[in-house]
């Protein structure tokens, strides 16, 4: 049976849709339209209602708010996420290396969210940053952590009558910063395996740390006790700090395939990041 396709023309519209329905949101299609293909067409099968809401405005653009924090709404593209000026490094790296040129201008942060796999890009730097999403229903608006919203593989916290209509990233000061995405390619690779890291380090102590995994769990990992054992001591601590840190990680990440390989190389990651903050005490970007 064919389901039914709808064209909402304003979010208003979309959002009666979705309360009336159930149907889907169908926003740049890079995975519902692989997902549900059929054999070798291109014409894909639903087997739920869908609504294409590519074209409604009120869910593009991005923008910088009042109190420093970063809004970009659901239909931006990883482009125009990595050219927006003062995107967090983390974001900007996650988005430019997301598939090929054609995919960059195609898919968008709300279908990332929204599918929810933990091979996605764009989680990773997001849960590390303590981004937020803005749910939209016709009963009003709730916002909660990008790491709350995933609730695990391809499982997240959206209601039936819910569209995702915008990511909130908030300003966060830092010192040192650090991304890695392990694919095949540098680009048009799903990830196999990703970390980003920051620190800010005051006058030789370490005010904040933080690490997220991607591709390392069925969702997005952080860990804030391991994050907090290196909080409020000094770099010169690092050395005897960072056997417990490296340790807190391993234990806290559950890589399902290839698990050798993928703890092996997080703790690469991580011990490269964990000594470059001891070396470049100034800060800046660590590769
Ligand atoms: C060739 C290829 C390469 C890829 N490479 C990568 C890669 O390198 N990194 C990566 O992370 N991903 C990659 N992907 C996966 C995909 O492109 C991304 O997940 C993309 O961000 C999905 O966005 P979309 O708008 O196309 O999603 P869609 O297919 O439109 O939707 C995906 C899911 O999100 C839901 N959804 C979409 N928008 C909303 C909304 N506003 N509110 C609520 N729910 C919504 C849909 O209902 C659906 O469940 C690749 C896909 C392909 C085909």
């Amino acid at each position: 049976m064919v389901e039914r396709c709808y064209v909402p023309k304003s979010l208003e519209e979309a959002l009666s849709i979705r309360k009336e329905t159930g149907a889907h949101p169908l926003a740049g299609g890079s995975d519902l339209m692989v997902q549900y293909k059929q054999g070798l067409g291109i014409t894909p099968v639903f087997p739920f209602p869908v609504m294409i809401i590519s074209s409604l405005d009120d869910l593009k653009g991005i923008e910088t708010l009042e109190d420093g924090s970063i809004l970009i709404r659901a239909l931006s593209t990883p482009a125009e996420i990595a050219s927006f000026e003062g995107m967090p490094y983390p974001v900007r790296c996650a988005a430019s290396r997301m598939g090929a040129v054609a995919l960059r201008n195609t898919a968008t942060i709300g279908g990332n969210l929204g599918n929810a796999s933990p091979k996605g890009d764009l989680p990773q730097p997001l849960i590390l940053l303590d981004a937020t999403v803005v749910l939209k229903s016709q009963d009003g608006e709730r916002e909660m952590k990008v790491d709350d919203f995933i609730l695990g593989s391809k499982k997240t916290a959206l209601a039936d009558d819910e569209i995702i209509y915008a990511v909130r990233i908030p300003r966060v000061e830092y010192t040192h910063v650090y991304y890695r995405k392990i694919g095949t390619r540098r680009a048009n690779a799903i990830s196999k395996l990703s970390l980003s890291a920051l620190a800010r380090v005051e006058d030789g102590v370490v005010v904040d740390f933080r690490a997220a995994s991607g591709a390392a769990g069925p969702k997005v990992i952080r860990s804030h006790e391991t994050e907090d054992i290196l909080k409020g001591h000094g770099v010169d601590e690092m050395d005897s700090l960072m056997p417990a840190v490296l340790e807190g990680w391993n234990n806290a990440i559950s890589p399902h395939a290839m698990p050798e390989y993928r703890r092996a190389t997080t703790r690469r990651m991580l011990e490269h990041f964990l000594s470059s903050i001891a070396a470049h005490q100034e800060g800046g970007i660590i590769e």
